[in-house]
C-alpha cells in the first residue's frame, strides 16, 4: 500500500525491520523512537507513505487528524495528556527521514 523502496519506515511498518510497537490499527502504526529525547518518545506514521506533514495535509486531512487522536491517547495513558507533537519537515528543520512521522514526547515534564 503506497509502500516506497528503500524507505526505512515503510520497512520498519511492513516488519522487515523490527520495531517497539506502541499502537497500530488499519491506517497507522506507533512505535518507540530507538534515541528518545524524553522519557516517552513514540514515532506515528500513516502506513501510507507520504514524505512530509504538507503532504499528508493535503492528500489525507482524515489521517493527519487521526495522528492527533493516537498521540493524545498515547499521552492521556503516560503523562495525563500533555504532550508535545513534532513534525520535523525539511532536512534543514532536522527531518531525517522523509516518510512523515509525528514525534510524541510525553511521561515527564518537558523544558520550553
Ligand atoms: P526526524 O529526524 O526525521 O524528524 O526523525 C527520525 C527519527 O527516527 C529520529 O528521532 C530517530 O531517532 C528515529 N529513528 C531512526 N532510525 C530508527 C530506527 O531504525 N528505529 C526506530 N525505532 N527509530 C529510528
Ligand atoms: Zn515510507
Amino acid at each position: 500500500m503506497g509502500e516506497s523502496d528503500d524507505c526505512l519506515f515503510c520497512a520498519i511498518i511492513s516488519g522487515r525491520i523490527p520495531s517497539e510497537k506502541v499502537y497500530e490499527d488499519e491506517t497507522t502504526y506507533a512505535f518507540k523512537d530507538i534515541h528518545p529525547k524524553a522519557k516517552v518518545h513514540v514515532l506515528i506514521v500513516p502506513r501510507h507513505h507520504y514524505g512530509s506533514v504538507a503532504e499528508l495535509a493535503k492528500s489525507d486531512p482524515a489521517e493527519l487528524a487521526h495522528i492527533v487522536e493516537v498521540a493524545q491517547s498515547i499521552a492521556d495513558d503516560a503523562f495525563h495528556g500533555a504532550y508535545r507533537l513534532v513534525f520535523n519537515t525539511g532536512r534543514d528543520a532536522g527531518q531525517s527521514v522523509f516518510h512523515v512521522h509525528a514525534h510524541v514526547l510525553t511521561g515527564e515534564t518537558l523544558d520550553e
